[in-house]
């Protein structure tokens, strides 16, 4: 029997050796760019691998510069910003600045931020992470290098959610109480994702545990809540940090650094932020919220300053309902289709 086993392995590593052994494209690419005097980098190329579950586009540049996509070009060829012509930097500035919005023009739903952009697509049903040729400009007020990361994770049916408690505090005590882990677990349940808590550590003597203050329309590099995740900066594990500390300003029971918020430990802006004083029911609340910002989702409507309304890109979601994303716990539908997408989802 020896022979033809060895025969049969050797037929297989010429056939792995062939023509078409060309390797496929990456699944996380770093790139440069520069965004020159018009507010928009030249067009940055990359390829989507067949399968992806999403594209995470994370573009890091100056703390005061304000980013976003000025195009986005899938395998199909078809710009999903479609920018209006014009510099777009006063543009972003007013919408970020006097708004306080920060909702980026042209057809593509994106969040403008301070100095450390994210965008996760697709971010509703229907859209698709098109495989194949790719491109992307970056639009910003600031001209200058940026770096570019793109994650492109396998569509594996990753369903779970780990997350790493963090107690920033010298007298909390650990959250994960039974009550809290399952009301968590109920609500991410509706979207069929499974949390599920790495661990809870607590950190010490940093000044941080008593958080003063808060920036509109969200957190910038230079907030308070953005010096946190340094504090961890290092740690190998996978999933989300959740910062609990003593208190938060005024009426804010949690933050999260991002709506989408960047996927990258390292990142000023990796993490939620939660108060430490909550019962476990409204602390699981609080989280689940502040995590869905953080993984993908937008509140159901904000409110400008001048009184206009912003309603989030999903078709099921109407104010004044039950929803996670005002004051409730339910999940439609779409909100769970856009959940599904991270990249910091894992294989359970
Ligand atoms: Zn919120």
């Amino acid at each position: 029997m020896r022979a033809p086993l060895i025969a049969f392995a050797f037929a297989v590593v010429v056939f792995g050796c062939g023509d078409d052994s060309s390797p496929p494209p990456e699944r996380e690419v770093v790139l440069e760019a520069e965004v020159d005097g018009s507010g928009l980098s030249p067009e940055v190329s990359f390829t989507i691998p067949e399968n992806t579950r999403s594209l995470t586009v994370v573009i890091e540049g100056e703390d005061s510069g304000l980013y976003a996509l000025g195009a986005f070009t899938l395998g199909d060829s078809v710009d999903l910003v479609d920018l209006p012509s014009g510099d777009p930097g006063a543009v972003m500035q007013g919408s970020y600045n006097d708004e306080q919005i920060g909702q980026m023009e042209g057809d593509l739903f994106q969040s403008i931020r301070l100095g450390t952009y994210t965008h996760v697509y697709p971010y509703a049903p229907g859209q698709e992470a098109v495989p194949g040729a790719a491109s992307l400009r970056v639009a910003s007020d600031t001209a200058g290098p940026v770096r570019v990361t793109i994650l492109m994770p396998e569509d594996d049916d990753a369903r779970a959610l780990p997350l790493n408690i963090f107690l920033v505090s010298e007298t909390l005590v650990d959250p994960t109480s039974d009550a809290f882990v399952t009301e968590l677990g109920r609500i991410f349940g509706q979207a069929d994702i499974d949390v599920t808590i790495n661990g809870v550590e607590r950190v010490t003597g940093s000044a941080l545990e008593r958080i003063t203050e808060s920036t509109e329309p969200q957190e910038a590099p230079d907030s308070q809540t953005a010096m946190l995740p340094a504090l961890v900066e290092g740690r190998d594990l996978e999933g989300l940090d959740i910062f609990f500390v003593d208190s938060l300003p005024q009426g804010i029971g949690g933050m999260s650094l991002g709506t989408p918020g960047p996927p990258l430990r390292g990142s000023y802006y990796f993490g939620v932020v939660v108060r430490g004083d909550l019962s476990p029911l409204s602390a699981a609340f609080v989280v689940a919220h502040e995590a869905a910002h953080f993984v993908a989702l937008q509140h159901v409507e904000n409110r400008g300053v001048s009184g206009a309304i912003y309603p989030d890109p999903l078709d099921d979601t109407s104010p004044g309902q039950d929803n996670l994303m005002e004051d409730g716990t339910v999940l439609t539908d779409d909100q769970a289709f856009a959940l599904s997408r991270s990249a910091l989802l894992v294989a359970d």
